[in-house]
């Protein structure tokens, strides 16, 4: 009787371990696999859109399968609040601040508020998941590295965190992204995927 119950814990164990293997290999590949993506790159060197002196990770980069397949964009670690600052100058080209609701389904998709702000070379920056009045410019210039609002969770989102990407047309096709270079204290480069990044002064 002993015999046949240990047998049986042994096959739960093994059961049980197998499982958890499966979600590691899952979670190892949702995390770090990485789709193809747009070759076009940006020559423009642009500024980390937080602020000087602090540093944040990237937990989605270009091409995660988790929301970027096949799109150049990246997501930033961030607390809801956190001060956003613009990566480059240009003018506002659209904004939303209105919504106060996130979540993990495709129904919170069209709930984000973001700013779109259109670049002197017709390129689009997307800044998107802001907080509920969380866009401080709301029309006009901004200048590269200034205050533009406060991120939040609002959209499609697991947790809190910074969407940007880059885009000359305002479309999810993969050649609508452009990959864009970053100044950072490692040095002037394109940034990974879990690697965190300093805004170095200007
Ligand atoms: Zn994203």
């Amino acid at each position: 009787m002993q015999y046949r119950q240990s047998k049986k814990f042994i096959k739960i164990i093994k059961w049980f371990t197998g499982l958890l293997v499966l979600l590691l290999i899952s979670l190892f590949v949702l995390l770090y696999y990485e789709t193809a993506v747009t070759d076009k790159a940006d020559s423009y060197v642009y500024a980390l859109p937080y602020a000087t002196g602090t540093s944040h990770q990237v937990v989605q980069g270009y091409g995660g399968l988790f929301s970027h397949r096949h799109i150049a964009a990246l997501d930033f670690e961030m607390p809801e609040g956190t001060p956003v600052y613009a990566a480059r100058g240009g003018t506002i080209y659209s904004y939303r601040d209105n919504s106060d609701e996130g979540g993990l389904t495709g129904s919170y998709k069209n709930k984000a508020n973001y700013i779109i702000i259109r670049h002197d070379d017709g390129s689009f920056g997307c800044y998107w998941h802001l907080q509920k009045n969380g866009v401080l410019v709301r029309k006009g210039r901004v200048d590269k590295g200034q205050r533009i609002g406060f991120s939040g969770a609002t959209g499609q989102v697991v947790r809190p965190h910074l969407h940007f990407s880059v885009k000359t047309k305002l479309t999810y096709d993969k050649d609508s992204f452009v990959q864009t270079k970053f100044n950072t204290t490692k040095g002037i480069c394109i940034l990974k995927n879990r690697s965190s990044y300093e805004r170095p002064a200007d």
